[in-house]
């Protein structure tokens, strides 16, 4: 048996998404890879900054804020449980903030942003599959959220962001086909300066991001793949 460390195993999941990239005929360049290092300390983020990683997940504000000044050179990815108090932190910190379900916190993120001098990229999450642990709002408000929130100066509606149900890679690639219906679909709505910015889809974790790549991710979200040596 070979054991491998972080550092292999991220190595390991970008040269697969090379290949399912090259055939799904999409650009490499097209999908990033963000290292969803919520398990792992300063140490496991280091090991995985050494193998190249850019793009990190964290689903913590203290998290994302400790790591975030540790490594500034990477890009740093919100992915968690949106409090209220804690999004001037969550602000500061993040590239991206994938999990946006509220109007009441994009507000509350405009206003964190506008003091920063910052305006703040963001994704909508939606709850394609329905099941009820999920979180994100239905698709059939996604058109109204995303027209709402754009109306903020200092938010940026980047796209959308889901989970799909785990254990079924098929239910899972309908769950992405159904985002990227409704992406386009919200797409062709919006005015061309919001529709220029509405580029990205964030779907795809270790169980299942190869059908999210078929599909059209933009972005996949791997954790267990890269940081854990139990990960199958
Ligand atoms: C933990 C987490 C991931 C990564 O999940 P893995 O199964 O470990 O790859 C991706 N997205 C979100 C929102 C998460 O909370």
């Amino acid at each position: 048996m070979i054991i491998m460390g972080i550092a292999q195993r991220y190595q390991r999941v970008e040269a697969e998404l090379a290949a399912r990239c090259a055939f799904a005929g999409r650009a490499v360049e097209d999908v990033r890879l963000i290292a969803v290092s919520k398990t792992v300390g300063l140490a496991g983020a280091q090991d995985a900054v050494s193998a190249g990683a850019l793009d990190f997940g964290e689903n913590r504000p203290e998290q994302i804020v400790e790591k975030s000044a540790a490594f500034p050179q990477a890009r740093w990815h919100f992915i968690g449980n949106i409090q209220s108090r804690r999004i001037p932190e969550i602000v500061e910190a993040a590239t991206l903030i994938h999990s946006l379900f509220q109007l009441s916190h994009a507000r509350k993120i405009d206003e964190a942003a506008a003091k920063l001098g910052k305006v703040q990229d963001v994704l909508v999450e939606v709850n394609v599959s329905g099941e009820e642990s999920k979180s994100g709002i239905r698709p059939e408000e996604a058109l109204d959220f995303v027209l709402e929130a754009s109306k903020l100066e200092h938010l940026r509606v980047r796209g959308f962001m889901t989970m799909a149900p785990q254990g079924d890679a098929s239910v899972a690639r309908e769950c992405f086909s159904g985002l990227r219906e409704l992406f386009e679909e919200v797409r062709s709505r919006l005015d061309a300066d919001d529709a220029a910015v509405f580029t990205e889809l964030s779907m795809g974790m270790s169980e299942d991001w190869p059908e999210a790549v078929a599909e059209g991710a933009t972005m996949v979200r791997v954790g267990r793949a890269i940081f854990s040596d139990d990960f199958e």
